[in-house]
């Protein structure tokens, strides 16, 4: 079910408004069963329905039932009790389904060429996965035309948008030159304005017998090309892989990014305890992604800092490597993120839903904690607040579950369930 516009690149159901047949017309969305508006108490206050105790992450999730939405001009005007709502152009009855903030999708690799489907097939037989795979993207992706490439992620991103989430971030990587990457990075903006310099993914064969010239080269002429095209830089800082850097040329290379006027994050922690948590709250980071191998200083300073850990399952499973405790960030009071990390080698998925049953099943997570981490936790982790929750004033951005209640996202595992709504 579609109502409204979904933007560029979203799906439209049949029955459902082109873009533009509403446009300057207030709209109801009446009849919500349950609304998650992830906005607290603000967007439960006064409202009849369900509240968890003060401070939970049921209160966080700000749930009303019964409740209709208008939106204007593309904006959440008025949220209340169903039957008192304002004048409007048009209402739009979802009939009980229950209504969530579209997903905030805050890591992903969506432009590349090539295929490794049976990388994945040789790993599921018992290889263990150590980052090179990421060479056979690289040459392929270099041999693409900008066409190809865009029809590629067009088709990613319409995948993914028709699953429910509304934002992605997209990183370059699969360059590893100034051409290249310069050319995923501007593709990635025609869909996005969260685009990621990750020169930083890993060193190219071309490279291997002298690192030093790439760290060099990344920090300096391919970031000069490439930081006019991006708002984040990443790095891949892995000392247990070879193909991945260490905390010092990682950190050579995000300061550079940072005078370059680029905001930081990091790939850090994923295949083995290392630096890459502690270097990046050292860093001001917004997020450090995957956060699988964290000792208790690593938690510590993430419980301590603005610096998000973003939690990244569908790489686990596609891998079978153990899953992040996630119990024991959000217990220590740390901000959680949940992304799917979409990309050719270790998880191709791009379904949000997919991510939350998983975390709920894999990772512990209560239903509410897990939504909270795919919408407002990732849009803390892009320093978003426009995104990922509900609210009078805001984008709309909505997503619709062919269910009554945000528990069927982990529920009914693989179902699809989630749709674009509204933005
Ligand atoms: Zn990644």
């Amino acid at each position: 079910m579609s109502l409204g516009p979904t933007g560029s690149g979203g799906p439209s159901t049949a029955g459902a408004p082109v873009e533009g047949e509403l446009a300057g017309g207030a709209v109801l969305v009446d009849d919500i069963g349950e609304l998650v508006t992830c906005a607290g108490a603000e967007g439960s206050a006064g409202a009849e329905g369900s509240t968890g105790p003060e401070g939970s992450a049921e209160e966080a999730l700000g749930i009303r039932h019964g409740a209709a939405v208008v939106i204007d001009g593309g904006v959440v005007r008025w949220i209340g009790p169903s039957g008192q709502a304002p004048a409007v152009d048009r209402r739009v009855s979802v009939g009980g389904r229950a209504v969530i903030p579209a997903f905030v999708d805050s890591h992903t690799h969506l432009v590349f060429a090539g295929d490794r489907s049976a990388e994945f097939a040789a790993r599921m037989t018992g290889e263990r996965y150590d980052g090179g795979g990421i060479a056979t993207t690289v040459g392929a992706t270099r041999c693409a035309t900008d066409d190809e490439l865009r029809t590629l992620l067009a088709a990613r991103v319409a995948e993914l948008r028709a699953q429910g989430s509304a934002t992605v971030e997209i990183k370059s990587g699969y360059g590893l030159d100034i051409a290249t990457e310069t050319r995923l990075l501007a593709l990635a903006r025609e869909v996005t304005d969260e685009t990621t310099f990750l020169g930083g993914h890993v060193v190219p064969a071309e490279f291997r017998s002298d690192r030093a010239a790439y760290v060099d080269l990344v920090a300096g002429a391919m970031l000069a090309a490439c930081a006019p095209l991006a708002r984040w830089i990443d790095v891949f800082c892995e000392p247990a892989s070879p193909h991945a850097f260490d905390a010092d040329e990682a950190r050579v290379i995000l300061e550079a990014g940072v005078r370059a006027g680029l905001l930081p994050r990091v790939h850090g922690n994923q295949l083995s305890h290392g630096p890459g948590v502690r270097l990046a709250v050292d860093l001001g980071a917004a997020s450090v992604d995957h956060c699988t191998f964290l000792d208790d200083a690593d938690v510590a300073a993430l419980a301590g800092s603005d610096t998000v850990a973003t939690l990244l399952p569908g790489v686990e499973f596609s891998t079978r490597m153990p899953y992040p405790d996630a119990r024991r960030l959000l217990d220590s009071g740390a901000t959680v993120a949940l992304a799917t990390d979409c990309n050719p080698g270790t998880c191709f998925t791009s379904s949000m839903p997919f991510v939350i049953a998983l975390a709920v099943r894999e990772l512990r997570m209560s239903p509410a904690e897990a939504l909270l981490a795919a919408t407002v936790g990732a849009a803390t982790s892009l320093r978003r607040s426009d995104i990922g929750r509900i609210s009078v004033g805001l984008p709309a951005r909505l997503t619709v579950l062919d269910a009554p209640s945000h528990l069927h996202l982990a529920y009914r595992p693989g179902v699809p369930l989630a749709a674009p709504l509204w933005g």
